[in-house]
């Protein structure tokens, strides 16, 4: 793993004591909306780089089978080993096809310096909709300057992907990606909600829930100045 990945994965545990370490209201909202978003879309891609090929790899080719989504890898920083690895992780998991590998990934996203901008001509670059987690902020502007509607799984609401996202799931990968293929099971046969779903959703005011949450939360363990007490009481 990219020493990057390792750092990036630090700071969403961080996030994650904050939130309470479950999948809260905003995040459920969130999720009801990407699955909607996949199924409605007509070129959805999943961005898949080392972190969530590790921590998700089985999820991601689930989620790609039911939602008829492509998967593409997508690294921060790219060498064809790494590209080759991460392919053969997502095979393992029952992956057929597996965009973004070697000269796959020649099309470019302008603004983006060197390898960050590259992305298949058959996967990102003609996408409506593209699946990110774990990813920074630059690409996720860049791709959403593109048109392309960007769901991310970010644990940190403040980030520049949190808030650049069309709809942003503040949770765990490991918790946000199984909930998303178990509701995008039970949505798939009813397109008519999803686009009520979409219709009715804010991400600016979902985000707001978010941080409101953790606001909430801290204070609680503030008037406490005890982590595990509060902990207890949920059980
Ligand atoms: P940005 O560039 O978007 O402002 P950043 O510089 O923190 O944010 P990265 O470190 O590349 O960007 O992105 C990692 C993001 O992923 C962080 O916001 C981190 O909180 C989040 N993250 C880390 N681990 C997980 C996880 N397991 N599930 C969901 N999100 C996670």
């Amino acid at each position: 793993m990219a020493t990057a990945g390792l750092i990036a994965h630090g700071r969403g545990e961080a996030f994650d004591y904050l939130i309470g370490e479950e999948t809260t209201e905003p995040a459920l909202n969130a999720i009801k909306a990407a699955a909607s978003a996949f199924l409605t879309a007509e070129r959805a891609v999943i961005s898949v780089n080392g972190n969530t090929a590790a921590l998700v790899a089985e999820e991601i080719v689930r989620l790609a089978r039911v939602t008829k989504a492509k998967i593409e890898i997508n690294l921060f920083y790219r060498s064809l080993e790494r590209e080759l690895a991460i392919k053969e992780l997502l095979e393992k998991a029952g992956a057929r096809r597996v965009l973004g590998v070697g000269e796959d990934a020649s099309g470019k996203i302008p603004e983006l310096g060197s390898e960050r901008r590259r992305v298949d001509l058959r996967g990102m670059l003609v996408a409506d909709v593209v699946l990110v987690a774990l990813e920074d902020g630059d690409r996720t502007e860049a791709l959403a300057k593109l048109g392309k509607k960007v769901i991310a799984i970010d644990l940190n609401p403040l980030s520049r992907t949190a808030q650049k996202a069309a709809i942003t799931i503040v949770d765990n990968v490991v918790r946000a990606m199984p909930k998303l293929l178990e509701i995008a099971g039970k949505l798939k046969q009813d397109v008519e909600k999803c686009h009520e779903i979409l219709f009715d959703f804010d991400n600016k005011k979902n985000l707001v829930e978010s941080m409101k949450l953790i606001n909430e939360r801290l204070s609680k363990l503030a008037e406490k100045g005890e982590y595990l007490t509060l902990e207890d009481e949920k059980t």
